[in-house]
């Protein structure tokens, strides 16, 4: 079954403390969209502008990216950039040039609006609620966030958050949103606002879910050097919602596994700069980390 995304297409530039690199491939739907491709098909929903380079387009066609929903207007691509600290934990956002972005309204082609599973990946609430109104009943909806929304769109966020299965969120975000200091109360306090799934992100230290079947802690790959992690979030929602989407049977009984090739995609994610790494990986080398992760976690 093919999964829809929305979220950011966005030009990159990134600066560690051992490189620089200018726009690259980025956004949390292209990040999200190659994860998910190496499970389902992928219809993605965005917009760039007419300086967004003809290779990018191609890279997401390797993919089998469906780009009927990918608007291309005239204008600038949305360009954010930013800079990490030594220990490539921290970030700070040094540029966002929405150029097209400004006035995305994502509009979805007649043959996305029956897809079973959505992916609203880190974008306006708004933008969110919009391509929901669009969609006849399907089966599974996450979203994802960004301490942006909190700060500045936080009724819309709320309002959303009654309308979709599952919400993903990082451990700062969620502190923020709940005023929680404890993961556990967060995760409690956070169901009671609508979602049946709420998965809470620890970066390098995995994830811990809450649902139907309980808690399940899902750790991060061990990297023993990252590269640059941007987009691993949103590599890690994107491959868990395309595992899920290619899995019979009911959601709880895959969503851990589907967290499991989550964590493996984000893990190829920090691997390299921007989509560089994650796009030369192989199913064989996945099938080979959710192995490891297996035995390093069965006791
Ligand atoms: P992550 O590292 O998972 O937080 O995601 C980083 C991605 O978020 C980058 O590829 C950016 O292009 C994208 N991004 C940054 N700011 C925004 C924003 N305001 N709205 C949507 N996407 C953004």
């Amino acid at each position: 079954m093919s999964v829809l995304i929305v979220g950011s297409t966005a030009l990159d530039s990134i600066k560690t403390p051992k490189a620089e690199n200018p726009r690259l491939l980025g956004g949390s739907a292209s990040h999200a969209a190659v994860a998910a491709s190496f499970f389902s098909p992928v219809q993605l929903v965005g917009v760039v502008g007419d300086d967004f380079p003809k290779k990018y387009l191609q890279l997401y066609r390797r993919h089998g990216i469906d780009l009927a929903g990918l608007q291309i207007k005239p204008g600038k691509t949305f360009h954010w950039s930013g800079e990490y600290e030594v220990n490539l934990n921290n970030r700070r956002t040094l540029l966002t040039e929405l150029g097209v972005f400004e006035t995305f309204s994502p509009v979805l082609p007649k043959a996305y609006q029956a897809a079973p599973y959505v992916l609203l990946a880190n974008i306006a609430p708004a933008l969110q609620h919009h391509v929901l109104n669009q969609m006849r009943r399907p089966k599974f909806v996450v979203a994802d966030t960004m301490d942006l929304w909190l700060n500045i769109a936080l009724d819309d966020l709320v309002k959303l958050l009654k309308r979709i299965d599952g919400f993903v969120l990082n451990d700062s975000e969620a502190h923020q949103l709940t005023r929680e200091d404890n993961v556990f109360a967060a995760l409690k306090q956070i169901h009671k606002m609508g979602p049946k799934y709420v998965i809470i992100k620890k970066g390098s230290h995995g994830s811990i879910l809450s649902g139907p079947k309980g808690f399940f802690i899902c750790p991060a790959y061990p990297l023993p050097k990252v590269v640059d992690p941007t987009g691993a979030g949103d590599s890690f929602v994107g491959g868990m919602m395309g595992y899920l989407a290619s899995a019979p049977g009911a959601i709880d009984n895959n969503l851990r596994r589907a967290m499991i090739h989550g964590s493996v995609v984000a893990s190829f994610c920090c691997e390299g700069f921007g989509l560089n790494r994650t796009t030369k990986v192989t199913r064989a080398r996945l099938a080979q980390r959710v192995k490891e992760l297996e035995q390093l976690t069965r006791f």
